[in-house]
C-alpha cells in the first residue's frame, strides 16, 4: 500500500486526484492522510468526494473513508471498465478536476466510455471547460487520443448547474511529446462569457483586454451563455508556433471588471515573459500523460507549487524520472523519462 502525506507540498486537492488517477492506471492501491491539511477548510469536499465516486465506480474499488470532511481515504482499484457514466458534483464544484481524476485510466481500457458530467464548468481555481477542450484535450490529441467533448450547459460559481459530454475511445499507449522554446505567437483571440450580468461588462472587459494585448478588436467577442446563474469568465487563447494556450479570470459580484481584465492580462503576460510553450497551469497538468507516455518535455516558466508536488506523487507511483532545470531567468525545461 503506498502512503501519501496530503499536507506536503502544495497540500490541496491535487494530491489525491493525482493519487486515484496514478492508482486507476497502476492498480496500485493507496492510502492518504492528511488530506487537503493546508486549506483552511481540510478534509475532503463534495468535488474531491465526486472524483472519488467516480474513480472507485470505474475500476469497482474498495474505498474506506470516503466522507465529507474525511482527512484520511484508503483506495483500492480494481480493473478499469470503459461505458456510459454519470457523476454529479451537485454543487457548482469542478466537472472537469473529476474528469481530470478518470481520463488517464479511460484512455487506456478496451472499450470507450462516454461521460456525462454535472456541476461547475468555469469554475475559479480549476481549469475551466475551454482550457480543457482547446488546450488539454488538444495535446492528448496530438499524443494519440481520440477524445470529443460537448458543453451542454455552462455552469458557474456558486449555482454550477453545468453538463458537459465527453466521449474518450481507448488510445493504447501515448506517444511522447517534446516540444522546443516558444519562437513566436500566431493567433490570439478573446471571449467574455457573460449570464444574468448587464451587457455592457462582458463589451468593456473586451475592450480593455484588446487595448491591454493588442488583440484585434474583432477577435475579442463577448458572449451570452445560458446557465441556471449569473457568471463572468474572461478568456484569452493563443496559438503559438509550439501550440496552444489559454488564461482565464472570473467577474465576481462587488469584483470591479478592471481588477478581472487585470488578472487574466498578468497570467498572458507572465507567459509572454517566458518562452515556454505550456503556461503556468498546463504544466502540472502535462505531467501524467507524459510519465504514461514514458517519456516527454516542454519549457514552461518557474514550476508552481502544484508541478512540484504533482512530480513527486508522480514518482511515488512510478519509477520515471522528471527533472525541472532552469534555463533562463524566466524559463524552465521540465524532462520526463529517461
Ligand atoms: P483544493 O486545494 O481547495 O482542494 P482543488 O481541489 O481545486 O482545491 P488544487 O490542488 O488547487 O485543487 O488544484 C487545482 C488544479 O486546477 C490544478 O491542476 C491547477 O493547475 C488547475 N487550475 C487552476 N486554475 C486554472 C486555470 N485558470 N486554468 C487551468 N487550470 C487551472
Amino acid at each position: 500500500m503506498i502512503i501519501i502525506d496530503g499536507s506536503f507540498g502544495e497540500g490541496g486537492g491535487q494530491i489525491l486526484r493525482t493519487s486515484l488517477s496514478l492508482s486507476l492506471i497502476t492498480k496500485k492501491p493507496f492510502e492518504i492522510r492528511n488530506i487537503r491539511a493546508n486549506r483552511s477548510k481540510p478534509g475532503l469536499l463534495r468535488q474531491h468526494l465526486t472524483a472519488i465516486e467516480a474513480a472507485k465506480t470505474i475500476s469497482q474499488a474498495q474505498v474506506g473513508g470516503a466522507a465529507l470532511g474525511s482527512s484520511c481515504l484508503v483506495f483500492e482499484p480494481g480493473k478499469v471498465q470503459g461505458g456510459n457514466y454519470r457523476f454529479s458534483v451537485g454543487t457548482a464544484g469542478s466537472t472537469i478536476l473529476v474528469l481530470q481524476t478518470i481520463l488517464p485510466a479511460l484512455l487506456i481500457t478496451e472499450n470507450k466510455s462516454e461521460i456525462l458530467l454535472e456541476g461547475g464548468t468555469h469554475n475559479p481555481f480549476a481549469p475551466p471547460y475551454d482550457f480543457m477542450e482547446d488546450v488539454f484535450f488538444g495535446y492528448l490529441r496530438k499524443m494519440g487520443a481520440e477524445i470529443t467533448s460537448q458543453i451542454e450547459q455552462y455552469g458557474f460559481f456558486p449555482a454550477g448547474g453545468g453538463r458537459i459530454k465527453t466521449v474518450i475511445h481507448p488510445a493504447g499507449q501515448l506517444k511522447p511529446l517534446h516540444f522546443s522554446r516558444r519562437k513566436k505567437i500566431i493567433k490570439q483571440t478573446a471571449l467574455a462569457y457573460s449570464n444574468l450580468i448587464p451587457d455592457r461588462i462582458g463589451q468593456q472587459e473586451m475592450i480593455i483586454i484588446s487595448r491591454a494585448l493588442n488583440i484585434n478588436k474583432t477577435n475579442c467577442k463577448p458572449k451570452s451563455v445560458p446557465s441556471p446563474g449569473p457568471g463572468n469568465a474572461v478568456i484569452v487563447k493563443l496559438e503559438s508556433d509550439q501550440g496552444s494556450e489559454c488564461f482565464t479570470a472570473f467577474g465576481e459580484k462587488r469584483k470591479p471588471l478592471e481588477k478581472v481584465c487585470q488578472e487574466l492580462i498578468n497570467q498572458v503576460e507572465e507567459f509572454y515573459n517566458s518562452d515556454g510553450t505550456i503556461g503556468h497551469y498546463l504544466a502540472d497538468q502535462l505531467l501524467i500523460p507524459l510519465a504514461m507516455a514514458g517519456s516527454g518535455s516542454y519549457f514552461t516558466s518557474q514550476p508552481s507549487q502544484h508541478t512540484l508536488t504533482n512530480i513527486e506523487i508522480i514518482q511515488k507511483f512510478l519509477d520515471i524520472p522528471i527533472r525541472c532545470q532552469a534555463v533562463s531567468e524566466t524559463t524552465w525545461q521540465i524532462h520526463v523519462g529517461g
